[in-house]
């Protein structure tokens, strides 16, 4: 089953309390495509400028990543400016440069409407729409946003949240949207809207799945011990998510059984760990499914405990 992202390509400059880098490799999409190549053929939408470094594309072109929609237009690659504090779940965007993305609108070539599984990675909600119309019945499509879009583009998002099936979240985030101090009470009102889930990202402590079935799991956190670069793990966690899902038959119905939906939020929550241990997409460049594999062996022992017990 292929996957179909759209969203940001982009060129980030990130510092940390520990260490900076300049013009890396960033954006949504680029998170997500990385991660979810792992599992299986991931075809791109998105845009570049005539300055993004050519060796990004060489290095997608050797992972099962279609290139067809990515369009490369004269001007200046998107570029985003961030610093993070001592408590790296917070950060500060210092800069955003649209470049080519002021004029962008995406293009779904006519061979990746059949994917089956959608992303729509952080970007502006008009052009996620515009996605959607070309795009119209996925058998699974996922939303992710972010604060800036909520404050300044709250009627656009309600309507493509209205279009999606599971859509990620912060906890600051469905505060934000939904105006409720409650996460629980929170999500409860977005499902209400028709998703069949929310996933709630927690950042360093892992990710809440709520379901419009009165499902609830709450998805363990890997605890690394240091934390190089936390930017694109809510894009990497999606992108294990749906790269899980691509590998698995859907029921009878045509829906996800539940427990594969758990597994999926749990490679999700795996995946975004890795990509906290280096800058930019570095250390995903060299991640196996192997190293998924001990690290979910791992998330099932620090998570288990024993459902026998008895008061004396
Ligand atoms: P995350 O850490 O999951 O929030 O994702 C961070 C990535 O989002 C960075 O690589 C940025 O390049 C990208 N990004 C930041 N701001 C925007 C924006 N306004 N539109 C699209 N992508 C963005």
């Amino acid at each position: 089953m292929s996957i179909l992202v759209v969203g940001s390509v982009a060129l980030d400059t990130v510092e940390t309390p520990f260490n900076k880098v300049n013009e890396t490799l960033g954006g949504a999409a680029s998170y997500f495509t990385t991660a979810a190549s792992l599992y299986n053929q991931v075809n791109l939408v998105a845009i570049v400028g005539s300055d993004f470094p050519r060796e990004h594309l060489e290095f997608w072109r050797n992972r099962p990543v279609n290139l067809d929609g990515l369009q490369i237009k004269e001007g200046r690659t998107f570029r985003w400016v961030a610093r993070y504090h001592m408590d790296m779940n917070s950060r500060d965007t210092l800069d955003t440069q649209l470049g080519v993305y002021a004029g962008f609108h995406p293009n779904i070539p006519k061979h990746y409407r059949s994917s089956e599984l959608l992303f729509l990675a952080n970007i502006q909600p008009e052009l996620q729409m515009e996605v959607l119309e070309q795009v119209p019945r996925p058998r699974l499509s996922v939303l992710d946003t972010m604060e800036l879009w909520i404050m300044t583009t709250r009627p656009q998002l309600t309507e493509v949240i209205k279009r999606v099936d599971i859509l990620f979240m912060s906890e600051e985030e469905i505060r934000q949207y939904t105006e409720r101090p409650s996460i629980v009470a929170g999500v409860r009102q977005l499902l209400d809207m028709g998703l069949q889930y929310v996933v709630v990202k927690q950042g360093s402590y892992g990710a809440l799945l709520f379901g419009a079935d009165g499902t609830y799991f709450s998805a363990p956190t890997y605890p690394l011990e240091e934390v190089i670069d936390p930017t694109g793990a809510g894009d990497a966690f999606a992108g294990g998510f749906l790269g899980y899902l691509s590998k698995v038959e859907p029921q009878e119905d045509g829906l996800y059984a539940i427990d594969e939906i758990k597994r999926g939020v749990v490679h999700g929550n795996i995946i975004g760990s890795y990509v906290c241990e280096d800058f930019s997409i570095g250390r995903l460049r060299t991640l196996t499914i192997d190293d998924v594999a001990r690290r979910y062996q791992h998330l099932v022992e620090y998570s288990h405990f024993d459902p026998n017990w008895r008061s004396r």
